[in-house]
C-alpha cells in the first residue's frame, strides 16, 4: 500500500519501503512507503493548502461526509477486520467490533456537528460579548499498534468536524487498516488534504510532524516516555497538545463481590488483545478472605482461554503484536522467575503454537505472592500476564491501587454502596468503572491523570481540544 498525501496514493521520496509482518505467523502481508522528512514536510502543506476550503464548509456539510464513509465501513467490516487482524494479531472477533467501533466514533461526532459554537455574555457595565470558535488548522495525529482503527477514529472525528486537516502518522507495525480507512473517507467525499497519511518511523515523521511550524496541535497516543519526547518538542512552539499515554490499571476485588462477574471482568480485562490495552487490568488486588476462592476461579478460566492465530475458528487470544513486545513479556517474566518475585501458578512459557508458525504467542499468565517492589506493579505490563495481590480491607487495596505513576484507569467490585462509593472517589485514575472493566463509549471522556497523560478524548468537550476560542468585546 502507498501513503496518503493530498488525495493521491504515493511513494516516499526516498523511494524505500519497509515490511509488515503477520505476528501469528511472521509471514510478509504487505510493504508501506518509509516516509522522510521531505514526505512529512509535504503531507502539512498539502493539510495546510486544504484548510480553507475545509474550513469554510459548514460542520453539517462535513458530517454528511463522515457519515457516508462509516456507513462504507459498516458494509466493508469483514473485509477490514480481515486485514486488522493479519496486521495486529488480535482475533477476528474482537477487530470486528473494533472496525464497529471506528464507524460509531465517526457517527457520534456526526451527531455532534450542530452542537458547537459561541455565546453570547452581556458584560456588566462594559456591553456586550461574545465568543466565536474556530478551528485551529493543521493538525498531526500519532497513534500506537494496539487499536489503529479505533484511536484513528478518537483523532480524525473530532478533528475533521470541527473544520481542522490533519496529517496523521500511523504506527509502523500495523499502517494498513489506516491507510485503508483514510481511501474510505476519500471515497465518501473528503476533499484531497484533509486527511494525509504519512507511513515512516516515529523518530524521523513523527517529530518532523511535531516540530513543523504549520502544525498547531498534536494529538498523541502511546507510551509515555514518546509523550515526554513529544510534550518537549511541543513546547518550543508553544503547540496544543493531547497526550494519552501508558496506564498500570489496579482492579480491587472486595470481598462481598460477585465472584463469577469478577473473574469474567479479570478475564476480559487483562487478557482480551493478548493484554495490550492501554486501560487493561494490569495489576489485580483481592481481599485476603476471599482470595483462595477467587484465584482458584481465575485460574481455571485462564487454563480455558484457548491461544491461536486470530484469523482461526475458537481462539480466545492471539499473538503480541511484535517482536519487541514479545521479548519484553519474556523478559520480564524469566526475571520475575529468577530473582523469585512471585509464583506463576499458570502459564509463564511461549506455547506450542509460537514454535509451530513463528508467531509472537505467549501463553496467559497468571502470578501471586509478588512483592511490591517487583517490575510487574512498576511498570506497564502490556502482554498476557496478571500480577495478583491480596488485601487485608478497602484502604489497603485503595493505597496499593494508587502506588503508581500511572493514572489511567481503575475498577472496584463490590455490591456495598459505601465501598463503591470509597473506590469512586479515592481511587486516582481519569475513568473509575464499578463492577466493570474496560468499556469505553464516544460519548464520555476518556484519558489519564498523572503520567497517564494530558487532555481528554471522546465525548462532547473533546471538541474544544480542536477549537479555538475568541473572545469579541462590543461598546454599544
Ligand atoms: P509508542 O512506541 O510510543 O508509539 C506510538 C506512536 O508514536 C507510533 O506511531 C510511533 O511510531 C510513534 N513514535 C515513536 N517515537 C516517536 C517520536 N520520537 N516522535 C514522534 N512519534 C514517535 O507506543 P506503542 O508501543 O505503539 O503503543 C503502546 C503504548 O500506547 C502503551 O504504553 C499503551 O498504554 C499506550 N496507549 C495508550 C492509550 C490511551 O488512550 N491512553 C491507548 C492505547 C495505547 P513507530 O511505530 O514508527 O515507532
Amino acid at each position: 500500500m502507498k501513503m496518503q498525501i493530498g488525495g493521491k496514493a504515493v511513494d516516499a521520496c526516498s523511494g524505500e519501503f519497509f515490511d509488515i509482518i503477520n505476528p501469528a505467523t511472521g509471514e510478509l502481508i504487505d510493504r508501506v512507503p518509509k516516509g522522510t522528512e521531505d514526505d512529512a514536510a509535504i503531507a502539512v502543506e498539502s493539510a495546510s493548502s486544504a484548510f480553507n476550503g475545509w474550513a469554510s464548509t459548514s460542520p453539517q456539510q462535513r458530517a454528511r461526509i463522515l457519515y457516508t464513509a462509516s456507513g462504507i465501513v459498516r458494509q466493508r467490516q469483514d473485509e477490514l477486520a480481515f486485514l486488522l487482524t493479519r496486521e495486529q494479531g488480535k482475533p477476528l472477533a474482537e477487530s470486528k467490533n473494533e472496525i464497529e467501533g471506528f464507524a460509531h466514533v465517526l457517527e457520534y461526532y456526526c451527531g455532534l456537528a450542530s452542537s458547537f459554537h459561541g455565546d453570547f455574555v452581556p458584560v456588566h457595565q462594559n456591553g456586550y460579548a461574545f465568543t466565536v470558535k474556530k478551528p485551529l488548522g493543521v493538525c498531526t495525529a500519532i497513534i500506537p499498534w494496539n487499536m489503529p482503527a479505533l484511536i484513528m477514529a478518537w483523532k480524525i472525528g473530532p478533528a475533521l468536524i470541527s473544520g481542522n486537516t490533519l496529517v496523521l502518522k500511523p504506527a509502523s507495525n500495523t499502517p494498513l487498516t489506516n491507510l485503508t480507512l483514510a481511501s474510505i473517507l476519500s471515497e465518501a467525499g473528503l476533499p484531497p488534504g484533509v486527511l494525509n497519511i504519512v507511513t515512516g518511523p516515529g523518530e524521523v515523521v513523527g517529530e518532523s510532524l511535531v516540530k513543523s511550524p504549520k502544525v498547531k496541535k498534536i494529538s498523541f497516543t502511546g507510551e509515555a516516555r514518546t509523550g515526554k519526547r513529544i510534550a518537549e518538542l511541543a513546547a518550543g512552539g508553544m503547540k496544543r497538545v493531547t497526550l494519552e499515554l501508558g496506564g498500570s490499571d489496579p482492579m480491587l476485588v472486595c470481598d462481598d463481590a460477585d465472584l463469577e462477574a469478577a473473574v469474567a471482568g479479570a478475564l476480559r480485562g487483562r487478557f482480551y488483545n493478548c493484554g495490550q490495552a492501554c486501560t487493561a487490568v494490569k495489576r489485580l488486588f483481592v481481599f485476603e478472605s476471599v482470595a483462595e476462592r477467587f484465584i482458584k476461579k481465575l485460574e481455571a478460566g485462564v487454563r480455558n482461554l484457548r491461544v491461536g492465530n486470530g484469523l482461526h475458528e475458537n481462539v480466545d487470544m492471539g499473538p503480541l503484536n511484535n517482536r519487541r513486545q514479545w521479548e519484553y513479556i519474556k523478559e520480564l517474566v524469566a526475571d520475575v522467575e529468577e530473582k523469585d518475585e512471585g509464583r506463576i501458578i499458570t502459564g509463564g512459557r511461549v506455547p506450542e503454537v509460537s514454535t509451530c508458525s513463528k508467531g509472537y504467542f505467549f501463553e496467559p499468565t497468571l502470578i501471586v505472592d509478588v512483592p511490591r517492589e517487583s517490575r510487574l506493579l512498576k511498570e506497564e505490563v502490556f502482554g498476557p500476564v496478571l500480577p495478583v495481590g491480596q488485601v487485608k480491607d478497602l484502604d489497603e487495596a485503595i493505597e496499593e491501587s494508587n502506588n503508581t505513576c500511572y493514572g489511567l484507569g481503575a475498577s472496584i467490585w463490590t455490591k456495598n454502596l459505601d465501598k463503591a462509593r470509597a473506590g469512586c472517589e479515592q481511587l486516582n485514575a481519569g475513568i473509575v468503572w464499578l463492577n466493570q472493566h474496560l468499556k469505553v463509549a464516544p460519548e464520555v471522556p476518556f484519558g489519564g491523570t498523572k503520567e497517564s497523560g494530558i487532555g481528554r478524548e471522546n465525548g462532547p468537550d473533546a471538541l474544544s481540544e480542536y477549537l479555538d476560542l475568541k473572545t469579541i468585546m462590543l461598546k454599544i
